[in-house]
């Protein structure tokens, strides 16, 4: 089906759908009586379904669309790539240009002592090769021992059982026997949830300084790592405040673990800033890369890793028994690299930072007036609203996510695309987006937000 199709088709492909596809993170029965909604086509910063209906998507697909959507570039680099080499392996010492290409204009775009790439097929991927190079690099140190990794509650690292034991997604563990040995959790720098009395600066310290507490508990001989996404994004868009990333570099550095941040979704631009790290100041000994890395067209993911880290995986000799079969796929490769050269050619991510991204925020936070929204925050393209039963005091309501899953079938219903996590509605727009796109993007919110209060008899 090439565009909008009929009522007839949504209802054969939705009957398909519910026979033979289990989609993921889905509850498949409610799925199957609801019927799943089919997207046809995009173009820039909008969805259409099957129905022809047009959506403005404030989500970029799943935080990976960051140079919107039908950029033919990509779409020739893809087709010419095939048509070259569609496929070769880089396990047998081999390797091909768009592999090689890209792993030169990463270490040219990323902090700069990040110089090589591990590549993957995923974020989760990434976060697996994560767990094992951390405990390598401790083994070539002389220090077996090391081998538990730190992470926080709610964090997101994906879904793989190492992705999702280093992730803080209670569920998540629940019905996977998980986490994994030899991995620990501390608490989030959620501050509108968790801070209580305490100012957003004197909450982030204590968050943070339960890194040290942790690590102190267990041995420093234990510890291997530390990772966090900069700012959380599945768990929320929670924003750490400002004392937060510092403390928690300087408790790394003391201890001489390795910090890992996962910049799957911060990454190529959606801070304004090429990096979450970049934003914050970090200097990570290893990061996890995805999503915008292709701005989703084709699947891939990666680890830059460090000077540190990678000079002791080289010179100490010996292999690293570890690697996927689509690690560094030319095709995805060569999608990566024309998204970069847009990125860069394109000025897009400066646009973020200096123009269209303090916009969106300014017009995001008058959100915060609304009666149902306890706090609206964000940072570049990225943007949540706490959705609440009273601002003051703030009481939250009691059964979590069923007014967020309301808003969100408002925001479907007219027009918009924007996730519910919980009670809190989160947005990560394609990074193109114009001020008249984000000014549809604030007023669609603030009707949704409208609609939701009136039904729950607020307005
Ligand atoms: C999406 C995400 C992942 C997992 O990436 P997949 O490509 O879905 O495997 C890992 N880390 C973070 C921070 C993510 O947002």
């Amino acid at each position: 089906m090439s565009s909008a199709g009929t009522a007839w088709q949504t209802a054969e492909l939705q009957a398909l759908d519910r026979s033979h596809y289990l989609h993921p993170f889905t509850d498949f029965k409610a799925l199957g009586e609801k019927g799943t909604r089919v997207i046809t086509r995009a173009e820039g910063v909008h969805l259409w379904d099957s129905d022809g209906v047009r959506l403005l998507d404030a989500m970029s697909g799943l935080w990976c669309v960051n140079i919107g959507y039908g950029r033919k570039e990509l779409a020739e680099a893809a087709y010419r790539q095939m048509l070259e080499l569609p496929y070769y392996n880089s396990f047998f010492q081999t390797a091909h240009p768009p592999a090689i290409e890209l792993a030169g204009l990463l270490a040219e775009v990323t902090p700069a002592h990040l110089n090589r790439v591990f590549y993957t097929g995923s974020g989760s991927e990434a976060n697996d090769t994560v767990v094992r190079m951390v405990r390598r690099y401790w083994d070539l140190q002389g220090q077996p021992d090391k081998t538990v990794i730190i992470s926080r509650h709610n964090a997101y690292h994906g879904s793989t059982m190492a992705g999702a034991s280093l992730g803080g997604m209670a569920p998540m563990h629940a019905q996977g026997g998980l986490p994994i040995p030899d991995i620990e959790h501390i608490d989030q720098p959620y501050w509108f949830r968790e801070g209580g009395d305490l100012s957003p600066e004197a909450f982030g310290l204590k968050v943070a300084g339960e890194l040290e507490s942790r690590i102190q508990a267990l041995g420093v001989d234990r510890v291997a790592a530390f990772i966090a996404e900069p700012i959380q994004g599945a768990g929320g868009v929670i924003v750490p405040p400002d004392s937060y990333w510092p403390e928690i570099s300087r408790i790394c550095d003391r201890h001489g673990i390795l910090l890992v941040a996962d910049e799957v979704i911060c990454g190529f631009g959606r801070t304004g800033k090429w990096f979450g790290s970049d934003y914050y100041g970090i200097k990570p000994d290893l990061m996890p890369i995805a999503k915008g890395l292709s701005s989703g067209y084709l699947p891939i993911g990666g680890v830059m890793v460090s000077d540190r880290v990678a000079d002791c995986l080289v010179d100490a000799g010996g292999e690293f028994f570890h690697g996927y079969t689509y690690s560094g796929h030319p095709a995805s490769c060569a999608v990566a690299l024309a998204n970069i050269r847009i990125l860069q050619n394109e000025g897009i991510i400066e646009q973020v930072d200096t123009d269209t991204g303090p916009y969106l925020q300014a017009r995001w936070r008058e959100l915060g007036d609304h009666p149902l929204v306890g706090e609206a925050r964000g940072v570049g393209f990225l943007g949540a609203v706490e959705l609440v039963e009273s601002k003051n005091p703030v009481t939250f309501f009691s059964e979590s996510g069923r007014v967020g899953g309301l808003c969100r079938d408002h925001c479907f219903a007219n027009g918009l695309v924007m996730r519910a996590v919980g009670d809190t509605m989160i947005i990560a727009p394609p990074l193109v987006m114009t001020r008249s796109d984000i000014d549809e993007l604030v007023e669609k919110a603030r009707l949704c937000l409208d609609l939701t209060a009136k039904e729950l008899g607020m307005l």
